[in-house]
């Protein structure tokens, strides 16, 4: 079987197109055609493709020590945990780093929850994604995920999102006094088992549709949790790193979770690392119970104290932020020539465009369309959902230069004409 052919042995679908190498925010096919990666990889690639600071660290730690076991200190893993510790929420002064990814960091949150607690529940909203471990993917919201599998794990509560435009509870959010916090204590009096171990939260919705919480969510969020002793936890497996134009969204927002769990960007070019980071309060799990071989691995965590100190250099925060906001203003006029576009919203460059059809219902077909045709203006695209949901992600590597962002909305100006000429 030659190679073309080979992809017919891959258990999952792929696309026809073979791709060849990247760098920053391109990748190129096999026919030498440039793409900008508006998906920047699997939303792991913070620093782009090949950033040289992350492949010489790469390659400098591969010489001397891919992996040590974890009972051991390392260099990496050590100047790792503190510069998490530095450039974290004050409170979060312990990091577990024997996860091997966002999925099996979110779990280990829950388990440290449930230990500290001795209450079983965990609460996450109705569009979330927390993973595709059996229980990350029972926390996650949405239908979908579950559909194929008979047994799932009780103990879970899916409360309606803060996604104001299409609000659960038909409020405005000028007048609706936050209900959507609120009525989470109706839910734990007469949904939950009782026994309410902790919220999990994404602080901006990644697959779920780029949701921007209002003014004040999330410090409400923390004052119910506090009421009641539940530990807040923050997913900020998209949102970390840099994404939202702070550190972590934490920051944003002026909230402190009692644990953040962290992954994808922190990699920086592609390396496979993650973290929980948590409050000294939640440090009772043991490690036995919650360890994987591929954490806290010396070469990975190399690559992430790079990824860290590019991100944490002074002014690189402040372009994510300007450029995110260019490329937002972009966005608009673009919305005001297509009356299918009925949002653009973000934070950062964690950016999203809502199109609906003429009745303002949600068009999934049209963001897909859009995605697909995207690749021939030189844009790969990824839309909500899993491709079930009407927003179309805008979430290049945050390395982008502001000639680079012009370059990618004069591309997407493009494609949003030839799909309304369509
Ligand atoms: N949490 C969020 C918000 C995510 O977007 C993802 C992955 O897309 C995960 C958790 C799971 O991370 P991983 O794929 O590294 O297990």
């Amino acid at each position: 079987m030659d190679l073309k052919r080979a992809h017919e042995l891959i258990y999952y679908p792929v696309s026809d197109h073979m791709m060849e190498h990247g760098e920053g925010i391109y990748l190129y096919d096999a026919d030498g055609k440039q793409y900008i990666d508006c998906a920047s990889g699997t939303f792991n690639l913070s620093l782009g493709y090949g950033h040289p600071e992350v492949v010489k660290a790469l390659r400098d730690q591969a010489e001397r020590l891919v992996h040590a076991t974890s009972v051991f200190q390392t260099e990496p893993v050590n100047a790792l945990v503190r510069r998490l510790v530095e450039l974290s929420p004050a409170n979060l002064t312990k990091v577990h780093l024997k996860v091997s990814g966002g999925s099996t960091a979110n779990e280990g949150a829950v388990k440290m929850a449930q230990v500290l607690t001795g209450r079983r529940d965990v609460i996450t909203l109705f569009r979330s994604h927390h993973g595709q471990t059996l229980m990350t993917a029972t926390m996650s919201g949405e239908s979908f995920r579950k559909a194929p599998f008979p047994s799932l794990l009780p103990g879970v509560l899916h409360v309606p999102d803060p996604y104001c435009l299409r609000c659960f509870y038909r409020e405005r959010p000028e007048t609706c006094g936050l209900l959507c916090v609120e009525r989470i204590n109706d839910f734990i009096e007469h949904a939950s088992s009782g026994s309410v171990a902790c919220v999990v939260v994404e602080p901006v919705s990644g697959s779920g549709g780029n949701i921007v919480p209002p003014d004040g969510y999330l410090a409400a969020l923390r004052r119910l949790c506090d009421e009641r002793g539940i530990v807040l936890i923050f997913d900020e497996v998209q949102t970390g790193i840099g994404r939202v134009g702070r550190m972590f969204a934490a920051e944003h927002f002026g909230v402190r979770p009692d644990i953040l769990t962290t992954a994808k960007g922190l990699g920086g070019s592609g390396a496979q690392v993650a973290a929980i980071l948590a409050d000294e309060r939640l440090s009772g799990l043991s490690g036995d119970h919650h360890s994987f071989t591929y954490g806290g691995n010396t070469l990975a965590a190399a690559a992430a104290v790079a990824t860290l100190d590019v991100i944490a250099r002074p002014g690189f925060l402040e372009n994510v932020r300007e450029v995110g906001a260019h490329i937002m203003e972009r966005l608009r006029h673009l919305a005001a020539a297509h009356p299918y576009v009925v949002d653009v919203r973000g934070l950062g460059l964690m950016i999203g465009v809502e199109v609906a059809d003429r009745d303002g219902r949600p068009d999934a077909a049209l963001a897909r369309s859009l995605a697909r045709h995207g690749m021939d203006h030189g844009l790969i695209l990824r839309t909500s959902r899993y491709g079930r949901g009407n927003v179309v992600k805008i979430r290049p590597p945050l390395v982008i230069t502001r000639p680079e962002a012009d370059l990618l909305c004069d591309r997407l100006d493009a494609l949003f004409a030839a799909e309304a000429a369509a």
